[in-house]
């Protein structure tokens, strides 16, 4: 009988939630709400057999990836989602090491961690979501990985550069990688790519899923200097990108401009979400991203179902640690967060007559 590996035996299914989401508001995975560019469309629209029958080739999409970051091409390596370089991260530099995953943070950190059948210590975030820094540095010792969000999700808070840069120093003295996952950095506006120059143990992970709206299209890039870069490379499937997704993001990169407008909405819609919350007294931590998380206390599962039956999409989390009673509530535009705070404010109002009923 064919049997499975010792660390896939271990490994829980990760089931997300992606069926039958078309249609309804989609505030459940941090998505851009509104889509690409109309550029990246036109040109998928109008895309050449031949592009299509070739193998696909990265030195384009790879130099537009370098200048809209600043840094040379040989220090980017375009990757099938930043999922997948998080898969190259782990396998090339810390394998079944120990790594550090401040925690509660994104699921494919521990996913891959558990498939090289790593050992993965949880320093916990503070109780205001705040970012552990003395555990973390206290935890470095023996360490191959540490990995830091920043923004973090489900928490939806930063790290502050200096106690960022105090990590990575300590990574360095133990030659532990410091992975730094910036998915959300175009709505925070701060990065620590311009430095990776500075350390020889840090790759940066962005992605084209959330500002740049193309989640569908599978891709993101790792930064580091061009040691860690060359192996990232090496150990990558070298056609893991579809042609037709490296040509949706290098369209994408030539109109930042409709990001930035993006990211200007989402912080109208962020303000009008809060504003909302507040008003309300229900308890939010905070955010400079497109997503932010609110306590809703016992009733936070029955709250995301009920919002469900309306057509929006929030994801229930309070069955993490440190976000009991919590729900991750993405963030769109002005227009779109008034209809939700009109949902939200609706649902709230039936969950209260249901329980004074009894039911
Ligand atoms: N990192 C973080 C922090 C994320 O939240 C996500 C998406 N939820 C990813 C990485 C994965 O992004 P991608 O779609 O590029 O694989």
């Amino acid at each position: 009988m064919i049997s499975e590996t010792d660390n896939v035996k271990k490994l829980k299914p990760y089931n997300p939630p992606t069926a039958s989401r078309l249609g309804k508001m989609r505030l459940d995975f941090n998505e851009n709400t509104l889509g690409p560019s109309p550029r990246v469309l036109a040109a998928i629209k109008s895309v050449s057999a031949e592009r299509l029958s070739a193998y696909p080739e990265y030195s384009e999409l790879t130099k537009a990836i370098a200048d809209y970051n600043n840094v040379a091409p040989e220090n980017a390596v375009p990757f099938n989602g930043s999922d997948e370089a998080i898969r190259g991260c782990i396998e090339c530099f810390a394998g079944n090491g120990k790594i550090v995953i401040p925690t509660p943070s994104f699921a494919m950190f521990y996913f891959y961690a558990e498939l090289q059948g790593a050992k993965i210590v949880k320093p916990l975030y503070n109780e205001d979501l705040s970012f552990p820094t003395k555990k973390v540095l206290s935890e470095i010792r023996g360490s191959k990985a540490v990995i830091l969000c920043n923004p973090n999700n489900p928490t939806a808070t930063g790290i502050p550069e200096k106690d960022l840069i105090e990590i990575i120093k300590a990574c360095q003295k133990e030659n532990c990688i410091a992975i730094v996952d910036e998915a959300y950095s175009e709505f925070t506006k701060e990065t620590i790519a311009g430095r990776i120059g500075e350390f020889d143990n840090l790759v940066v992970l962005k992605t084209f899923s959330k500002a740049m709206g193309l989640g569908g299209m599978r891709i993101g890039y790792a930064l580091g200097n061009e040691t860690l870069i060359a192996t990232l490379k090496k150990a990558k499937s070298p056609y893991s990108i579809t042609a037709l997704s490296a040509l949706a993001a290098t369209e994408a990169l030539k109109d930042t401009a409709y990001m930035r407008d993006y990211v200007k909405k989402v912080e109208k819609g962020r303000s009008i979400l809060e504003k909302f919350l507040d008003e309300k007294g229900v308890k939010r931590f905070p955010s400079k991203s497109n997503f932010l998380v609110a306590r809703f206390g016992r009733n936070a599962k029955a709250i995301a179902e009920n919002l469900k039956e309306k057509g929006f999409l929030v994801r229930d989390r309070s069955d993490y640690e440190r976000l009991e009673g919590c729900v991750r509530i993405s963030i769109g535009t002005q227009e779109q967060m008034e209809k939700f705070c009109g949902a939200l404010d609706k649902t709230r109002g039936e969950l209260r007559e249901s329980e004074k009923s009894g039911n």
